[in-house]
């Protein structure tokens, strides 16, 4: 591997091997690689955590060095002609965390607010991810700072061509895979293949050019179950953490922040397995109905609004969504966060739940569906109120599990039935909550600590074996 950082003598494992340090940005790696010391910092918040794990069993300072960093940022700026036949230029970026383990894999983002940092953020998590889960791939993330709301069809399908043709050189079946995130979806991923797949050398392998993204429609080699593989996932790690913790999911109340890919399937499978959601909030309002709200027509509402607001005046229940969809009231995001339930699932943005949201919030369970979703000081307060958190890199680790299902099936030319696809999702799955677990108890931490440490293990012995080239 090419990470060139000069060896170092080794970093003395921490004495405490207690809990997860109290104090933030204390490790000296912070400061070795110079990064600035806002306490808002998206980047900053995920790679103190890393850092933390790292120095409670260990980890060599060299290897801590490396992954303080991202191997590649890359940024470009390209042309889009709009329907009016005007010019806009927009802004894109591709991080390249880390590809000890193989291939960099990770999301590409099409949001407003898309920034290096948090770009940054979300390639070391999946780093982070892919090591938890054992999977033989890196962690990257990319990005477009546009909003797909108010881009027509054309304009969406041009920016993910300009897009991808802009990052090309730096991309490829075997070395930097993207996937769907927020804001894109298999309709995006197919633009995308199929750009990809022009801009390569056609005459020998152009089909499996298209191997380059995952996430990708059924036809043209998607897996059966990725959609909404990240929401089963979140269920698979409910359902094997939740009874240890004292809570059945049968009968169990839960709310959502976020009913887009990830919170809409964890909602729907959710409650088919006898669960109720009571509360729901979006980017369009909030709703509870204490008597469950049915999962399937908020489905189909949002489907056809755009978001959950209204849906307390005109939605009719199905029948099939385990809920009574008429009666929901429309509340305050305040409301929202103070609506007791057992376990409460953030799937939208990072950093949504700050020190307020987190001394409103009335669950005794946090299972983080998006990545960060808190803030460290939002954090605190929750662990300080003892509510459990289960942390993104366990949680919501199902959609790149069965992202690299897609990329198996497509290197062996075959497909796989969804029993099949779920079934082996739930065995990864399963098994990264007994890593986590087994941390926790070895180490004494938070559950968040702990998944950290198990997939820390892993890049450690990868590193060990391999060594650092040259
Ligand atoms: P999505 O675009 O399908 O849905 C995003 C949701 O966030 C929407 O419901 C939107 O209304 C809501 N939202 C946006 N701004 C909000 C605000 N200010 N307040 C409340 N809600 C707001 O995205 P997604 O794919 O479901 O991703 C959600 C999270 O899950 C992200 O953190 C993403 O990185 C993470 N994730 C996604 C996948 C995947 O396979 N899609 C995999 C792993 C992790």
């Amino acid at each position: 591997m090419s990470n060139t950082t000069a060896p170092v003598p080794t970093s003395a494992p921490a004495a405490t091997g207690g809990k997860r340090n109290s104090e933030p940005f204390k490790s000296p790696i912070l400061h070795e690689v110079g990064l600035p010391m806002d306490p808002d910092n998206l980047y900053l918040q995920t790679v103190d955590v890393m850092l933390t794990a790292a120095e409670m069993i260990g980890v060599p300072h060299n290897i801590q060095l490396i992954l303080a960093q991202p191997k590649n940022e890359i940024m470009v700026h390209f042309p889009v002609r709009m329907d009016d036949g005007s010019f806009q230029l927009f802004k894109g970026y591709r991080v390249q965390h880390n590809n000890a383990m193989g291939p960099y894999k990770g999301g590409i983002r099409y949001h407003p607010h898309v920034h290096l940092d948090d770009v940054k953020s979300l390639a070391l998590l999946m780093t982070m991810k892919t090591a938890l889960t054992r999977l033989p791939f890196g962690g990257g993330k990319g990005g477009v700072k546009c909003d797909p709301r108010r881009l027509s069809r054309g304009e969406l399908e041009r920016v993910t061509r300009r897009f991808c043709a802009a990052i090309s050189h730096a991309i490829g079946p075997d070395y930097d895979i993207p996937a769907p995130d927020v804001g894109t979806n298999a309709q995006v991923m197919a633009w995308f293949a199929d750009t990809y797949e022009s801009l390569t050398d056609s005459n020998r392998s152009s089909w499996d050019a298209m191997r380059v993204v995952t996430g990708k429609p059924v036809e043209i080699g998607g897996s059966l179950g990725r959609e909404k593989a990240t929401g089963q996932g979140v269920v698979d790690v409910l359902v094997e953490m939740l009874p240890e913790l004292g809570i059945k999911v049968d009968g169990m109340k839960f709310s959502l922040i976020g009913y887009g890919n990830v919170g809409s399937w964890t909602g729907r499978i959710l409650a088919k397995l006898g669960a109720k959601m009571v509360a729901v909030m979006d980017h369009t309002g909030a709703i509870r109905n204490d008597g469950g709200i049915d999962t399937e027509a908020l489905a189909a509402h949002v489907a056809q609004t755009g978001g959950v607001a209204g849906f307390d005046k005109n939605a009719p229940a199905t029948g099939t969504g385990n809920g009574k969809a008429a009666g929901a009231t429309a509340i305050s995001t305040e409301e929202f966060y103070k609506t007791p339930v057992d376990v409460l699932i953030p799937a939208a943005l990072e950093q949504m739940i700050k020190a307020q949201e987190a001394s409103w919030i009335a669950a005794k369970v946090v299972a983080e569906g998006a990545n960060a979703p808190s803030t460290p000081a939002g954090d605190r307060i929750l662990s300080e109120r003892g509510i459990e958190i289960i942390p993104a890199i366990l949680a919501n680790a199902g959609g790149v599990t069965v992202s690299y299902f897609e990329w198996v099936q497509n290197k062996a030319c075959t497909s796989w039935s969804e029993e099949q696809v779920d079934r082996e999702l739930n065995r990864i799955m399963v098994a990264a909550a007994h890593r986590t677990n087994k941390a926790r108890r070895e180490f004494k931490c938070d559950m968040r600590t702990a998944a950290y440490i198990a997939a820390l293990q892993q890049i450690t012995k990868v590193y060990e074996v391999r060594g650092i080239f040259p």
